[in-house]
């Protein structure tokens, strides 16, 4: 049995994932981020690690086949499907002060990190709680001498991924609210959960 979930450009949704159950994170139109957020529902403070992750999987690249580990070392879940394959576990999520520090903006703006935030805050969970997310269909790029550089999702409309929970978890997701990680448009994310 699975229920079809809508997350609206620039917004955000928390929800209980039981051990074993599967999450699917799609990207209906294509070209959208979402960055997930996990925490272990019966201990906030253990929560989705991305140093751990990259130091256990040996990769900066984490798809098909890796686990996502949290900061005591276990295992959070299992991609056990990915197909666009291009995901980011190196950078934070968007903020007010990433649009001011780095695009100059002025005023107000919608960011991953407040629509985290905002969605966990009826669980415990406080702004500081908030880790690295690790950021669904985001492409950003390196090259040897380490530069980075974020690029438009090769995401394509249709493409999804597939966690399985390895813990009770408290997940949260978003639609990303950042004009270069979502190639100037905003477009809404879906996912469903599998209850067998
Ligand atoms: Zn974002």
């Amino acid at each position: 049995m699975s229920n079809l979930q809508i997350i609206p450009p620039q917004s955000g949704s928390a929800f209980k994932l039981n051990k074993g159950q599967k999450l699917t994170v799609i990207d209906p139109e294509g070209q959208q981020v979402s960055d997930m957020v996990l925490f272990n529902t019966d201990d906030l403070r253990e929560k989705l690690s991305s140093g751990k992750t990259l130091d256990f999987e040996a990769s900066l690249l984490i798809t098909k086949g890796h686990y996502l580990w949290s900061n005591r070392s276990r295992k959070m879940m299992h991609i056990i499907e990915d197909t666009n394959g291009r995901n980011d576990f190196l950078l934070a999520p968007c903020s007010i002060e990433t649009f001011r520090i780095l695009y100059n903006h002025k005023g107000d703006h919608p960011s991953c990190l407040n629509n985290l935030y905002t969605n966990l805050a009826p669980y415990g969970i406080g702004i500081d709680d908030i880790p690295t997310a690790f950021n669904l269909f985001m492409n950003v790029q390196f090259d040897t001498d380490g530069q980075l550089s974020v690029e438009p999702p090769s995401s394509r409309a249709g493409d999804y991924v597939t966690l399985k929970a390895e813990m009770d978890l408290l997940v949260c997701l978003t639609a990303c609210s950042a004009e270069d990680s979502n190639g100037g448009k905003f477009k809404p994310i879906h996912y469903k959960i599998e209850y067998n």
